[in-house]
């Protein structure tokens, strides 16, 4: 489709004006400008692009759009309107997902036009997690027979959660930390307790003395309270948009199931329940159903 040309003002800059002002000494002369199709900047910030981290993509179109939407990793990314004409949606790069070249899928609808498709390419780069050996109560090695079919329940109705994605988004602006301890992270370390090679680690740690307050990083609905086995006193918010955040290891829980948190409000208290060490914070992130280190999360919203 051939370019539109209109006349007018908009192309004379500072530079012609001034120019044309002392050639002249009159009004600068009327320049052709063009009106570009409709186009989009599109570029992503994060603190790598490998596995178990999250990504900030940012678009930015030249026209108004209605909406924006991502596909990659099979999974959807919503985007959200954020500074000026920008929007920026959440990429959640899992913890298995294979070192390469993806892209991202965009699709943009302008206001009063036919939508318009985007590939980003993303390459994710091959990182290497350090092993971590543990020692904890042989019960959480070598679980009893009469739990395993807890076991298993609780694994189905965790992943449950986790493969669902509420349609609103909850979570606005900067993340913050649910406990003031240090983050010891240890987020995709492999995991060998007692001598036994366990799945990665899929969350943050952070030292917490018993019965420090664990707060909500951001606002987000209980979707899960309870006692777990392997997770102890257990808390899931539901951020919207597939993110989740899991707190375990709580010593107490203070919310309810269904209520609505606001960022910074307690969910529970720091403890020592299920398979841990010593008392603790884990956090897990989920974002889509990927395991994302939550630190991501913070630094790239943290303004
Ligand atoms: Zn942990």
């Amino acid at each position: 489709m051939p370019h539109r040309r209109v006349y007018g003002f908009r192309s004379c800059s500072a530079w012609t004006i001034l120019t044309a002002v002392l050639a002249s000494g009159g009004l600068c002369l009327l320049q052709a400008a063009t009106v570009q199709p409709f186009s989009a900047d599109i570029s992503h910030r994060a603190r790598g692009v490998f596995p178990g981290e999250a990504v900030l993509v940012r678009v930015v179109p030249s026209a108004p759009v209605t909406e924006i939407k991502g596909d990659i990793f099979d999974e959807t990314i919503h985007f959200y309107p954020a500074d000026g004409a920008a929007w920026e949606g959440l990429v959640g790069v899992d913890l298995l997902v294979e070192p390469g070249a993806y892209d991202l899928t965009l699709l943009m609808r302008p206001v009063g036009s036919a939508p318009v498709q985007r590939a980003y390419p993303l390459t994710v780069a091959h990182k290497s997690y350090p092993t971590r050996q543990l020692t904890v109560a042989p019960r959480y090695v070598e679980p009893p027979p009469d739990v395993s079919a807890r076991i298993a329940r609780e694994a189905q109705e965790q992943q449950a959660i986790f493969a669902s994605a509420s349609p609103d988004r909850l979570w606005r602006g900067p993340w913050g930390v649910p406990v003031s301890g240090r983050a010891t992270s240890a987020f995709g370390s492999r995991s060998v307790f007692n001598g036994q090679s366990r799945s990665p680690h899929s969350g943050a740690d952070f030292r917490a003395a018993e019965g420090t307050p664990i707060v909500a990083p951001n606002v987000g609905r209980v979707v899960l309270t309870g006692d777990t086995y392997f997770s102890g006193g257990s808390v899931i918010l539901d951020h919207g948009w597939g993110l989740y955040s899991y707190f375990a290891h709580l010593s107490k829980i203070s919310v309810e199931d269904g209520e609505l948190i606001e960022r910074g409000q307690t969910v529970g208290l720091a403890g020592a329940t299920g398979r841990v060490t010593g008392p603790h914070l884990h956090w897990t992130l989920r974002m889509n159903g990927a395991r994302v280190d939550p630190l991501s999360v913070i630094e790239l919203l943290a303004k």
